[in-house]
């Protein structure tokens, strides 16, 4: 499968990888000027160039004095590699520093140093091939934290790495079953065409979805703005609106709860305790109430003080168990800006059906109706929604 690929020349393979490289490391440092965040931007040209210059040691090895031949092509590899890993936890949020670029190099330096005097230079090809497959199994540890979850080119990007850990792993095997190189120079590789090769792919492959995953990133970041509320983090009302026309086209059977509700006296947080903390309590009812729900349950803010739960196939009485459970917990909320014995309250209305041959304008009516009720009640309380006249 390989013969038209090793029949390549080194010089062509060579070039190749290093062209494709260097172009990436120009469009990444460019895009670290027009898109922000731009620490991870940049780490991905840094570790561009370094592998470039890895590449162009790896390949005029001749031409440099011994001792450089022997130590700068895996230290800048392992730079690279270095760099890879910093971008991946910067994309993720995760704390990186500078130290996790240079702590896998200067290992393999240390070593690659002792092994040079103890003339055991196996041991220094071991320690690059070991340290380069950590630090690829570290970068796709990265790329599956939660910040990845359902980016298509996060898996892109594992792949890449995951090939490259195990052409590492089956470097250090076949490197140890052959005891290594038995000079300061490379080891005389068999197959040096199918891995320059594989880097070829590999460095189109990260390029390519690297960029990818950046935009997708900031793709789903304007997404979920535009679907929340910013101070809450609640869906804001047109999600909730898309949500509702969602079920009422559902199945026609399929029965869902609608429950509406309101703070009581809310304003009197404001007037007593200043809007800051008026601000601070809608964050927390909706934390509370966020963490009372199901997954597929909506939760939004339509408004001011005002909020809405979608409950999707629920039954009547747990539709009404889920809304009465939110309201105790509200009530039972202490604020730290409030002394102990004040609570704040919620009144809903709430629907139960399966919403057929119904407008959400009529839902949203019915249950706004049996909220106002709840409120004429005494407050702190549920009322369902009168049955509603199907349209024809
Ligand atoms: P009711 O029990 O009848 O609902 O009384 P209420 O005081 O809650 O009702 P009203 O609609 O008169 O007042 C709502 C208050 O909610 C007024 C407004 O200052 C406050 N409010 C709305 N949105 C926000 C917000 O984002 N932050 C803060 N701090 N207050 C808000
Ligand atoms: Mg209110
Ligand atoms: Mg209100």
């Amino acid at each position: 499968m390989f013969a038209g690929v090793v029949s390549m020349d080194l010089t062509t393979l060579f070039s190749a990888n290093i062209l494709v490289l260097s172009v990436f490391a120009i469009s990444f440092l460019a895009m670290s000027f027009r898109v922000e965040p731009h620490g991870h931007w940049r780490s991905w040209s840094a570790a561009n160039i370094l592998l470039a210059a890895a590449l162009l040691c790896f390949w005029q090895e001749q031409n440099l004095p011994a001792f450089a031949a022997y130590l700068v092509p895996n230290t800048l590899l392992l730079l690279g590699f270095g760099f890879h890993w910093h971008a991946a936890r910067q994309l993720a949020d995760l704390p990186s520093k500078i130290s996790n670029v240079l702590a896998p190099a200067s290992a393999y330096l240390l070593v690659a140093v002792v092994a040079y005097y103890v003339s055991k230079f196996g041991l220094a090809y071991t320690a690059a091939n070991v340290i380069f497959t950590m630090l690829c199994i570290a970068t796709i540890s990265a790329y599956t934290s939660r910040k990845f979850r359902g980016l298509i080119s996060a898996i892109g990007l594992i792949l890449a790495f995951f090939f490259l850990a195990a052409e590492g792993a089956l470097r250090t095997v076949h490197g140890l079953a052959l005891g290594g190189p038995t000079g300061p120079g490379m080891m005389n590789d068999m197959i040096q065409d199918i891995h320059l090769m594989s880097a070829l792919i590999f460095v189109s492959l990260t390029g390519a979805f690297s960029l990818a995953v950046s935009f997708e990133q900031v793709a789903y970041k304007h997404r979920e703005a535009a679907r929340r509320d910013p101070l809450t983090g609640a869906f804001n009302r047109r999600e909730f609106q898309h949500r509702l026309e969602g079920l009422l086209q559902g199945t026609p059977n399929d029965t869902f709860g609608l429950v509406h509700f309101d703070l009581d006296h809310f304003k009197k947080v404001n007037d007593l305790f200043g809007h800051l903390a008026g601000d601070e309590a809608l964050v927390e009812v909706c934390n509370t109430v966020k963490s009372h729900l199901r997954q597929d349950d909506c939760f939004a803010r339509l408004g001011g003080e005002e909020f809405a739960v979608l409950l999707p196939g629920i039954s009547r009485e747990n539709a009404f168990r889920v809304a009465d459970r939110l309201r105790e917990r509200i009530s039972e909320l202490r604020f730290e800006f409030a002394p102990k014995e004040f609570n704040i309250t919620a009144s809903a209305g709430i629907y139960h059906g399966d919403g057929n041959q119904l407008l959400t304008t009529d839902l949203l009516q019915a249950v706004d109706i049996s909220l106002y009720k709840s409120k004429n009640g005494g407050r702190n309380r549920i009322t369902f929604a009168e049955p509603i006249a199907q349209r024809t």
